[in-house]
């Protein structure tokens, strides 16, 4: 690792990592990793990768080990509680942008024998949880008093062993926790996978691979939803239509040969265009409808 080469602190492998490694191949970077695997390189811009568990992603991004690095926001969270700091605070890592994958919910999840579930029930009772803070903060701020007890995994065992009352665990669908008796009551903290970056300024080499690197990243999120709509619509249907295309700014309107009753309409919807949209296009008098999507996109 170099100080002229912009430090990014990744997920070697689980959860995070696979989207992350499609983000960046979507942003055009092809990584070659070092034999020990400890170590990536971008080939395209200068960014030097360390790969490692995410939980140290938000300490390695803080002390300025790395410049940047993506980690979920769970993860991001907890460690800024943990270390009491606030969200601005501008000794510490910040947020830059949140990536829309590696979606997942922190949740509060109690015995199925429990007669109710509500969140008074969780009152004087110990929740297992690898997340002592965002639960903490999350339950003083409903008003109720219990006490959490830290494990580092398999925490939906805790109330089995009698280790722990209920669980405050991150649940996708639910299975594992149903497998367990457990059922999930109330959602602590819903997440996704972050870009965070380091205080102070990056010097000028790595400020512009970061600049790169994040209108990359802004126009691969930009263009995951989006489509570019053609159709043929009557003339004098032109601004009703225009009204449902999601998303779109300023469509282009183009003459038809040897048509003067209908035009053309072509626009970016940057929102999803669902097949009920179609079908009012098509009811609003809209023919030859093509959905393509877009791969890149820059403003
Ligand atoms: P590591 O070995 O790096 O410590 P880990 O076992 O802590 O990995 P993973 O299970 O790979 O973690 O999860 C990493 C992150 O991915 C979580 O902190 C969360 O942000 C997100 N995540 C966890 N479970 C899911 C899920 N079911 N669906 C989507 N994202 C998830
Ligand atoms: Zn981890």
């Amino acid at each position: 690792m170099t100080d002229e080469r912009l430090r990014l602190a990744l997920q070697k492998s689980g959860r995070l990592a696979d989207g992350t490694f499609d983000l960046l191949k979507k942003c055009g970077l092809s990584i070659s990793r070092a034999k020990d695997n400890l170590y990536g390189r971008a080939r395209e811009l200068p960014i030097d990768i360390l790969l490692v568990r995410d939980d140290d992603i938000p300490s390695l991004v803080d002390d300025g080990v790395c410049d940047i690095g993506i980690v979920g926001e769970n993860v991001f969270e907890e460690h800024r509680l943990g270390r009491g700091r606030e969200a601005d605070d501008p000794a510490a890592a910040t947020l830059v942008s949140r990536l829309g994958f590696a979606r997942c919910r922190l949740m509060l999840a109690a015995p199925k024998s429990w007669a109710s579930d509500d969140l008074g029930s969780y009152a004087a009772k110990r929740i297992a949880t690898s997340y002592p803070a965002l639960t903490q903060a999350f339950l003083n701020r409903a008003g109720v008093a219990a006490s959490t007890a830290e494990m580092s995994g398999s925490v939906e065992i805790a109330p089995k062993l009698k280790i722990a009352d209920a669980v405050c665990d991150i649940v996708s669908t639910g299975a594992t926790l149903e497998a367990h008796g457990l059922k999930p009551t109330a959602t602590v903290f819903d997440s996704e996978a972050i870009l965070i970056k380091r205080p102070g300024a990056l010097s000028p080499s790595n400020q512009s691979a970061f600049d790169s690197l994040m209108t990359r990243i802004d126009g691969v999120i930009a263009s995951r939803n989006a489509k570019y709509v053609m159709l043929n619509a009557p003339r004098e249907a032109v601004a009703d239509i225009v009204g449902l295309l999601p998303g779109a700014e300023a469509p282009t309107v183009l003459e038809l040969a040897g048509r003067d009753d209908v035009v053309a309409i072509h626009a970016v919807c940057v929102e999803e265009v669902f097949w009920s949209t179609l079908e009012e296009l098509k009811r609003l008098g809209a023919t030859a409808i093509l959905v393509a999507p877009i791969e890149k996109m820059m403003p």
